[in-house]
């Protein structure tokens, strides 16, 4: 594996018309992309990562986001996967990341942005590239033929769903990102296959049919609520609140049902106080009524 200056100049020499010496140019590395779930809830799956690594090689970057660096370009010219073997990912599998050389000819309108390469201020690097497959780790699809509901970041039977991208066909360039701001700086991903449109479409079915099926169950709940409502007698007052219910969603019916489901439970406990309810409806002697929300503990007989 070359390391000294000497293999390195004598790789990059390859990769120009003449030969260079090595105070004539200017070497770094960078880390191009790595096998960690990003930003998007995508990582690079291993045969990914060793696709880009021969694809990578002989790409010019570009310093975006710079008015005044226009013709300053730099390119890659050795790339290497390496990997730490007591690091872990998310997904728990071995940290693998993607590390190239790259070469700047020196000359004096890039001797700023030089020096901010050494200083570190840039280091955030952003790749592009064209992926071919998009598999869910949930249910296996490839997203980018056939869509599936899942969706990444969220938890389905404890495990989070993410994609691995794989069958790289192409890396198109490689560029510094000088916003400071921005976390990480990421990768553009092309994705071949299935349109975004396809994906949206799959997921308002999905969202359809749960709609259907939420919309189903609040009804039956619904109705549950309204049998609690007039589980002490058919009065006005029960039958105004198993009116209102048409108007409740899920949560407030939930709610309501909890109160009334307590509140009868201390009827259950208290017969008197029920029988006293009954006697006398327009008392307030705090004790618990399905009507009220707060159900109280029954000891006001
Ligand atoms: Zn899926």
């Amino acid at each position: 594996m070359p390391n000294t200056n000497a293999d390195l100049m004598q790789q990059l020499n390859a990769f120009t018309r003449r030969e260079h010496q090595p105070d004539e140019v200017y070497l770094f590395d960078l880390i191009l992309c790595d096998n960690e779930i990003d930003r998007d809830g995508d990582c690079f799956s291993d045969a990914a990562l060793d696709t880009l690594c021969k694809l990578f090689v002989g790409v010019t970057g570009i310093f975006d986001h710079n008015p005044k660096s226009g013709n300053q370009t730099a390119r890659i010219f050795r790339t290497e996967v390496v990997e730490e073997p007591n690091r872990r990912t998310k997904t728990g599998a071995v940290y693998r990341c993607l590390k190239a050389n790259a070469y700047m000819i020196r000359t004096a309108a890039n001797a700023d942005l030089i020096r901010e390469i050494d200083g570190g201020i840039k280091k955030e690097v952003s790749i592009s590239c064209a992926v071919g497959q998009q598999t869910c780790s949930i249910c296996g699809a490839n997203r980018l033929q056939k869509p599936c509901t899942h969706i990444k970041g969220r938890s389905y039977g404890g495990s989070v769903c993410y994609a691995v991208l794989d069958s790289i066909n192409d890396a198109y360039e490689w560029s510094f990102v000088a916003i400071p701001a921005q976390r990480r700086a990421g990768v553009t991903k092309t994705m071949g296959g299935a349109s975004p449109d396809a994906e949206t479409a799959a997921l308002r079915q999905s969202l359809a049919q749960m709609t259907q099926t939420l919309d189903a169950v609040t009804e039956e709940l619904r109705k549950d609520v309204v049998r609690l409502c007039y589980q002490q007698g058919e009065t006005a007052c029960a039958k105004a609140l198993a009116d209102s219910t048409i108007h409740m969603d899920a949560d407030a019916l939930l709610d309501l049902r909890k109160s009334l489901r307590q509140g009868s439970a201390v009827y259950a406990n208290s017969p008197a106080a029920y029988q006293a309810q009954l006697a006398n409806p327009q008392s307030d002697g705090g004790t618990a009524s399905p009507y009220r929300m707060q159900s109280g503990t029954g000891d006001a007989v």
